[in-house]
C-alpha cells in the first residue's frame, strides 16, 4: 500500500513523533525505488507538487487543523519534515542524473573507461561507486565572526554573560537614554540611518538602525539588578560611504559591569588582562581622556603594537598599522555616567549606591589588525576566494 498522509486526532508529542516517522520511513522507501528520470519526476510530484503533494497534506491536515495550543509543535514538526523531504527529493534528482550519465556512457560501450576496470560495469545498475562524489563545500566562520566569538569568550571566561538587542531601535534607547539628549551636539558623531516615515511619532519613538550596541545595556539593566556584567556583540550602522576603513555596518562587541564599589583601576585591571588575552601577554595599555555622552570619566585605550612589538617599523619600512606610533587605538570607555543609572533608578540602579564601567570596540577593525587585512570592504563583498583563507 503507498503512503497516505493520515488525518491527526491526537497531537501529543508521542502521537506526532510516530506519526513523522512513518512518513520519512515511507519518504526513503519511495526514494529508494527511484531508478531513472521518469521514476525522479513522479516522486517529486507526489512529495513536493503544490497541488495535493504530500507536503501540502500535511500542511491542511496536520498543521492547518492542530489544536491552537499545539501549533508551534506541530509547526515546528512540519518545517523539520519539509526540510527533509526537500532534501531527499535533491539527493534523488541528483542520483538520477548520476544514474543517466553512466547509463550513456554504458551505451557507448566505454564502461571500462570509465573506472579503468571492469568492475563498474557488473556492480548493480543503481549504484556505481566509482563515479565521482557530490562535493558539497562544508562552510566556515566568517573571519568577522570568529574575531566576535574570540571577544566575547574572553570575557565569558571572567564571569560576563552574553546579552543581544534589537538591530532597529528607537531613538529612545539608541541615544535618550544613553545621556544624549535631543540636539546634543553628541548625536552628529555617529551619523544615523533613520527608517523612513516616523516623523508623525514623537522623537524617543522613533526607529532607526542602532548605532552602537548600547542600547542593550539599557534594555538588560532594565530587566537585571544589579550587579551585572555583560558582554554584548552585535551588528550596527551609520550613515558612513564605505572605503578601505569604513563601512556602513560593522560589528561592536560592547561589554558592562555595574556592582557596588567599582573603580576605574577595576577597569583598566579586566581590560588590560582582556588585551593580554586577545594579543599576546607582552602587549602593553595605555589610555587617553576622551568624551562620550554615557560614561564620565571617559578614555581612549592603546594596545602597544604587536605588528612592530612598539617600535613604530617594520625592519627598515615605516609600520603602517599604528602609523609608526607604537600604539594602536582599540577601544572606548569608561566609568558610567550617573545619569544614565537615572533612566533604570526604579530597576534598583540608584547612582548614589552602584557604579560601573562600560567599553567598546570594533570587531572588524580587530579582524582587520589580527589578519593583516587593508580593507574592510573585503569581509563583506562575498569573494569565496578572499573568505576561503580562513578556514
Ligand atoms: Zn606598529
Amino acid at each position: 500500500m503507498p503512503y497516505t498522509v493520515p488525518k491527526l486526532t491526537d497531537y501529543s508529542p508521542e502521537a506526532l513523533e510516530k506519526a513523522s516517522a512513518n512518513l520519512l520511513s515511507a519518504l526513503n522507501a519511495e526514494a529508494a525505488q527511484v531508478a531513472d528520470e521518469d521514476g525522479y519526476k513522479a516522486f517529486r510530484d507526489r512529495w513536493v507538487a503544490r497541488k495535493n503533494g504530500i507536503l501540502t497534506q500535511i500542511n491542511d491536515l496536520w498543521l492547518k487543523s492542530a489544536p491552537k495550543d499545539a501549533k508551534r509543535e506541530v509547526g515546528q514538526r512540519v518545517n523539520e519534515l519539509i526540510g527533509a523531504v526537500e532534501t531527499r527529493v535533491t539527493e534523488t534528482e541528483l542520483r538520477c542524473r548520476d544514474l543517466a550519465i553512466l547509463k550513456k556512457a554504458r551505451a557507448k560501450g566505454i564502461d571500462a573507461e570509465i573506472d579503468g576496470s571492469r568492475r563498474a560495469a557488473e556492480l548493480s545498475d543503481r549504484i556505481d561507486i566509482t563515479l565521482p562524489g557530490i562535493h558539497r563545500p562544508i562552510g566556515a566562520e566568517h573571519p568577522v565572526i570568529k574575531t566576535m566569538n574570540e571577544i566575547v569568550s574572553v570575557f565569558r571566561n571572567l564571569g560576563y554573560s552574553v546579552q543581544e538587542g534589537p538591530v532597529i531601535e528607537t531613538d529612545y534607547y539608541n541615544f535618550e537614554a544613553l545621556n544624549f539628549p535631543p540636539n546634543h551636539p553628541a548625536r552628529d558623531t555617529q551619523d544615523t540611518l533613520f527608517i523612513a516615515g516616523q516623523d508623525s511619532k514623537q522623537q524617543r519613538d522613533r526607529l532607526l538602525l542602532r548605532t552602537h550596541t548600547s542600547p542593550v545595556q539599557i534594555r538588560t539593566m532594565e530587566r537585571m539588578k544589579p550587579p551585572i556584567r555583560i558582554v554584548i556583540p552585535g551588528k550596527v550602522h551609520r550613515n558612513d560611504p564605505p572605503d578601505a576603513s569604513h563601512s556602513p555596518m560593522f560589528h561592536q562587541v560592547e561589554g558592562l559591569a555595574v556592582d557596588t564599589n567599582i573603580t576605574f583601576g577595576d577597569l583598566k585591571g579586566t581590560l588590560d588582562h582582556a588585551m593580554k588575552m586577545l594579543f599576546g601577554s607582552s602587549v602593553k595599555t595605555h589610555f587617553r581622556p576622551s568624551f562620550f555622552p554615557f560614561t564620565e570619566p571617559s578614555a581612549e585605550m592603546y594596545v602597544s603594537c604587536f605588528i612592530c612589538g612598539g617600535s613604530g617599523k617594520r625592519g627598515t619600512e615605516p609600520c603602517r598599522p599604528c602609523k609608526q606610533t607604537g600604539w594602536i587605538e582599540i577601544l572606548g570607555c569608561g566609568m558610567v555616567d550617573p545619569n544614565v543609572y537615572g533612566f533604570v533608578k526604579d530597576k534598583g540602579y540608584d547612582s548614589r549606591k552602584v557604579s560601573g564601567f562600560a567599553f567598546g570596540m570594533g570587531a572588524d577593525r580587530v579582524a582587520i589588525l589580527n589578519y593583516g587585512v587593508d580593507d574592510i570592504q573585503m569581509f563583506f563583498q562575498g569573494d569565496v576566494r578572499f573568505l576561503q583563507q580562513f578556514e
